[in-house]
Formats: C-alpha cells, sequence, structure tokens
C-alpha cells in the first residue's frame, strides 16, 4: 500500500493506554508506516504543532482533553484543520461516533479492531492527505505561476498591483514613504526592427536581470508590460528612490547587451513618484508623467512627476 520510493507517512497514536499504543505500533510497523506516540490529548496537540504527522488515530475517553476536545482544537487551527483523524473508540453507541464525524473526524475505528481493519483505515486516510498535500502544491505553483511574468520570471502585472496596493496601505498606517519607479526602455521598436524580435526578448531578459541586481530584498519589480518595468520601493524617499533609478539606469548604459555575438546598446528613462497618495492608480499616473518628462528631456534619464516633487 505504501509507496516504496517515497518518506512513510507518519501515524500519530494517541492514546491513554500504554497496550493500545503498543499493539497499533507493531501492527503499522510492520506495514512500513512511522509511527510516533501520544498519552493526552495536549501531547497529541504539542506533537501536531511541533511536525504535523500524516494521520492521526485519537482515542476518545482520555484524561485531560478528550478525543472530541483534541479534534475541536485541531479544526480550529488552520494549519491542522485537515489533518485526518481516526477515531478509535470503545463507545459503540451510534451517537458517538456520529459526533466525532460531525466533529471533523475522517473515520473512526471501534476497540477491539481488526489489524486489517485498523491498516485499510489507516491507508485510507493517509491517501486522503497525500491527495490533499498535492492538491496543495499544485495551487501554491499554480499561484506563482499566474504571478509570474514567463519571458522575464519577474513579477507579473497582476501581482505588482496586489503587492502595491498592500505596500501602499502599509505606507499609510505606518506613517511611511513609498515610492514608485516606471521604468521603460528607450527606442525598444529599433532593437525588434534591426536585431529580430527573439533579440528583443533576450534584451528584456537581460534587462530584467540587471534591475534585478539593484534591488533590496522588499523591493518589489516586475515587469508591467511590454518593455516598461514597475518597482515598488518601500519605505523609500524620493532622494532614496532617485539613487536607486539611477543606479539601474547606469547599469543598464554601462554596457551593451550580447545577443548571439551582437552588442546591442541599450538606455532606460524612468519616472519617479512619492507616495502614499490618494490611491494606487494616482501613483502609477503621477510616475508615467515623470516618465513621460523623461522621454520629452532627451531619453536615458529620470524625472520626478511635477506633483511629488518635495
Ligand atoms: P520610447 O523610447 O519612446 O519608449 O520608444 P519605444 O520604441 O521603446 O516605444 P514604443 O512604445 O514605440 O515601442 C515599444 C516596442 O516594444 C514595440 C513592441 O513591439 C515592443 N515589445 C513589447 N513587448 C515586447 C516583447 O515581449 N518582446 C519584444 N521583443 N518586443 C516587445
Ligand atoms: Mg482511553
Ligand atoms: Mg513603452
Ligand atoms: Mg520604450
Amino acid at each position: 500500500m505504501i509507496d516504496p520510493g517515497a518518506e512513510p507517512p507518519t501515524v500519530l497514536i494517541t492514546d491513554d493506554s500504554l497496550v493500545i499504543r503498543a499493539v497499533v505500533r507493531s501492527y503499522l510497523e510492520a506495514e512500513g508506516y512511522r509511527v510516533v506516540e501520544a498519552v493526552d490529548g495536549s501531547a497529541a496537540l504539542e506533537y501536531c504543532q511541533q511536525s504535523p504527522p500524516d494521520v492521526i488515530l485519537l482515542d476518545i475517553e482520555m484524561p485531560g482533553l478528550d478525543g472530541y476536545e483534541v479534534l475541536a482544537e485541531l479544526k480550529a487551527d488552520p494549519l491542522l484543520r485537515d489533518l485526518p483523524v481516526v477515531f478509535l473508540t470503545t463507545l459503540t453507541d451510534m451517537q458517538d461516533v456520529l459526533r466525532g464525524l460531525r466533529g471533523g473526524a475522517h473515520d473512526y475505528l471501534k476497540k477491539p479492531f481488526e489489524p486489517a481493519e485498523l491498516v485499510a483505515r489507516v491507508a485510507a486516510a493517509a491517501h486522503v492527505k497525500k491527495l490533499q498535500d498535492q492538491l496543495r502544491q499544485r495551487n501554491a505553483e499554480l499561484d506563482l505561476l499566474s504571478r509570474t511574468d514567463a519571458l522575464t520570471g519577474l513579477h507579473n502585472r497582476r501581482h505588482l498591483e496586489e503587492e502595491l496596493a498592500r505596500l501602499q496601505s502599509d505606507a499609510v498606517r505606518h506613517d511611511d514613504p513609498l515610492c514608485v519607479l516606471l521604468l521603460d526602455i528607450d527606442h525598444f521598436k529599433r532593437v525588434n526592427d534591426g536585431h529580430g524580435h527573439p533579440a528583443g526578448d533576450a534584451v528584456l531578459s537581460g534587462f530584467a536581470e540587471r534591475l534585478r541586481g539593484e534591488l533590496r530584498e522588499e523591493d518589489v519589480a516586475g515587469r508591467w508590460g511590454g518593455e516598461e518595468f514597475l518597482v515598488v520601493l518601500p519605505r523609500t524617499d524620493l532622494d532614496g528612490a532617485l539613487i536607486v533609478a539611477n543606479r539601474i539606469r547606469m547599469a543598464v548604459e554601462i554596457r551593451p547587451f550580447l545577443v548571439a555575438g551582437v552588442e546591442i546598446p541599450v538606455t532606460v528613462s524612468g519616472g519617479c513618484a512619492l507616495g502614499p497618495v490618494g490611491n494606487v492608480d494616482g501613483l502609477i499616473r503621477l510616475a508615467d508623467e515623470g516618465l513621460y518628462a523623461a522621454k520629452e528631456d532627451g531619453r536615458n534619464r529620470i524625472q520626478v512627476a511635477a506633483l511629488s516633487r518635495p
């Protein structure tokens, strides 16, 4: 039943009876499971918080917290609520079984149990856990993918919009400055026209790499669209932002991009705006005005939007 190539699932057996724990352990270990034990409810919760198992076998009648209470605590914890719980019960009354299942138990097993039934129910619970984990991981991968620009590996516009909204409200709350920088590659159409679209793509990737190299961990940079890039600089005033912006600008200008043995000189212009302002769209509009001014003034420069000037 257990995938021989994978890590064996960990089963936490929670029972105040040493005999039950020993019996369950021997049956499950014989099947290849890793078994850990808790002697009561609070020990079980502590164990789960420190290293969540794959399946929890949970006695109902125990001194201290009973099985129902442990289950309720697990369900109240967002990190633990999906762990499958199999109740081990001598309470054969249907009401008790229903109470456990209504409380979110995955399954139950009546003591005394047949070894084969124990193993089958644990295997089913472990399988559910494995599918859940795979789904969660896949969702995380998809989420990351849906926020990443495929060409440059930078964040995409969707992610930038969300992050900017979050960082702007942080800035308002903490009364911190925040700057945005809108960068646009100069005469990029000429790169495409002169060297071909794939070379243009290579320049965009190379630009992204140089951009990344000039930023701090907390800065958020992404591709706003086409040959435009947006950088959000939290807790940064205009002076600081202009230093970063010009560093990026010079990192691009300083040496041509080498694409298939051909040197392609590139420059970039940028508009810088200081926030927080009323809303994030307004902040981007300001940066865009700065960018427009930088283009008008001759490109390869950074300009601050009029309204942003101190
Ligand atoms: P300016 O200095 O005024 O910004 O001039 P520009 O030529 O950079 O601006 P323009 O907006 O006229 O052209 C942008 C070009 O960028 C046109 C478009 O085909 C190209 N472009 C947009 N996205 C991509 C892309 O993903 N790959 C490539 N290779 N080119 C792109
Ligand atoms: Mg008991
Ligand atoms: Mg453009
Ligand atoms: Mg351009």
